[in-house]
């Protein structure tokens, strides 16, 4: 146990993990210190804020490590190469991010701290963490999906609810900064290429997503489908007894959870069918049931399942599930023509998910590319493609793979950025779009060329949707 009463700490960052961790630091009695790179007004406000309570606040320099820090607790977002990290490791200082803190403050008012099921991988974190809270607490259990999501780990290990169980969503920033954490189970759920441009290369990325499997008491949950997650749980270090469970869309081999005749079951039931083996839940009651929200469906349960729930709970809490905005979510049918938002579709991992789920499709995509590369995307899902919309900064690199790979798509080259870009896409879309036919906002980039985020992204496809129906 620290002892916090005196103790120099530096916080990195104010925003949404800087502000609460300096004001908890600060209330047990640390001096902290907030260095943050922005001299904005929001972050002169949130200074404000924070030295009204006695915090230490340097504005527009993040990168010198103030004189005597005996500890750093950085935002999760930055980059471990900033000259301040390097600073720290020069002096011996530890660096720990917001979730290393929750962590290592979690029980310190004399409550028995309740265990964590961690969930990451590059895409389906927010929906499977939520699935998994869902089957939780159709069981009974005192629960919420936290971290990267909903309340953060620390209102959730600090605050006054009672949980007996937190279901814990993870980025790659987080784990790389979370060194002692200690899962009772986790799940590394798929790994492609994603922020290779924090990471510095792949072999670090997964390194750092394979942080989750360390030190795992019960289960390393992995995919089946996707080796590199499989030999993460392999180097792992884990406790004695720890099981490692695959997932499948196919028939489950030992130890691991599949589907059979569209039905979620583990590897007991295609066992002892005769003996009444419980299956856990129906393809039909995933929402919605596209083959990769099925395989999130499946890692949930496995760890719903490692944490002790019943089959029961599983059913009843995929059930009671319905996915966050911007998720696959359909917005309309304007003239037989579907419209489908997933500008969560923010790296060409997820958005060849989310082709996958459909025929005849009018793709929109494009934005910021973050050092992808758009080939086998590209080349993947090239017979689905009726016609292709691009905007957005990186657009020429998903031309150029069409061009390779899927000469004979027709493609809209929209070169603009205004906030009328995204109407002009979709009249783009609809016409290229014959009955039947999807058109799929499926970014595989993310949005913050031309939008606030994500979000506001898929707001504006919507809006463009509702526009088209009007004048239809
Ligand atoms: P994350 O929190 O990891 O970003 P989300 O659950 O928010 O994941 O889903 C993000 C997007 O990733 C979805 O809109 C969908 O396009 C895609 N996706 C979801 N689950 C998977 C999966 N298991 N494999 C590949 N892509 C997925």
């Amino acid at each position: 146990v620290t002892d916090w009463q005196g103790k120099n700490v530096t916080v990195a960052g104010l925003g949404v993990s800087g502000v609460p961790a300096a004001t908890v630091l600060h209330g047990l009695g640390a001096r902290v210190t907030v260095v943050n790179d922005g001299d904005d007004p929001r972050a002169r406000e949130q200074a404000a804020g924070l030295r009204a309570l006695g915090v230490t606040v340097r504005l527009g320099d993040g990168d010198t490590l103030p004189e005597g820090t005996e500890l750093v607790v950085t935002a999760p977002g930055w980059r471990p190469d900033k000259p301040l990290f390097t600073a720290a490791a020069e002096a011996g200082v530890p660096v720990w991010g917001d979730v290393e803190l929750a962590w290592r403050l979690r029980g310190r008012d004399g409550r028995e701290a309740a265990p964590w099921l961690c969930v990451t991988g590059t895409n389906g974190k927010t929906t499977t963490t939520q699935m998994l809270a869902s089957i939780l607490k159709a069981a009974g259990l005192r629960t919420a999906a936290v971290g990267n999501i909903g309340v953060s780990l620390l209102d959730a290990v600090l605050g006054d609810e009672p949980y007996d169980v937190l279901a814990v969503e993870l980025s790659s920033y987080q784990l790389h900064w979370a060194p002692s954490l200690r899962a009772h189970s986790a799940v590394v759920l798929n790994l492609a290429p994603d922020h290779l441009d924090w990471h510095g290369s792949m072999e670090a990325y997964a390194k750092d997503k394979g942080r989750v499997y360390e030190g795992n008491r019960v289960a390393c949950v992995y995919n089946t489908a996707d080796k590199a997650t499989e030999d993460l749980v392999r180097a792992a270090d884990v406790e004695e007894g720890c099981r490692a469970i695959g997932f499948t869309l196919g028939t489950p081999g030992p130890s691991q959870l599949g589907v059979v005749d569209g039905i979620l079951v583990d590897r007991a039931f295609v066992e002892n069918r005769q003996k009444n083996a419980q299956e856990l839940a129906e393809v039909s009651d995933v929402n919605p049931p596209a083959p990769h929200n099925i395989a999130n469906a499946l890692a949930a349960a496995a760890l719903a399942r490692a944490y002790g729930v019943p089959a029961q709970a599983v059913r009843d809490g995929l059930r009671a599930f319905t996915p966050d905005a911007h998720r696959i979510a359909h917005v309309a049918d304007v003239d037989g023509v579907a419209y489908v938002d997933d500008s969560k579709a923010t790296n060409t991992h997820a958005a060849e998910a989310s082709l996958a789920a459909y025929e005849s499709i009018v793709w929109i995509a494009g934005g910021l590319a973050k050092g992808a590369t758009f080939d086998e995307l590209v080349a993947r899902s090239a017979k689905r493609l009726r016609g292709v919309v691009l905007i957005g900064a990186d657009r020429a690199l998903i031309r150029e793979a069409l061009a390779r790979h899927a000469p004979e798509v027709p493609v809209v080259d929209l070169d603009r950025t205004d906030t009328g870009a995204m109407l002009a896409a979709v009249q783009e879309a609809r016409r290229l779009a014959g009955a039947g036919d999807t058109v799929l906002l499926a970014p595989a980039c993310a949005s913050m060329d031309m939008f606030v985020n994500y979000n506001q992204r898929g707001d504006a496809f919507a809006q463009a949707v509702r526009e088209l129906g009007a004048g239809a």
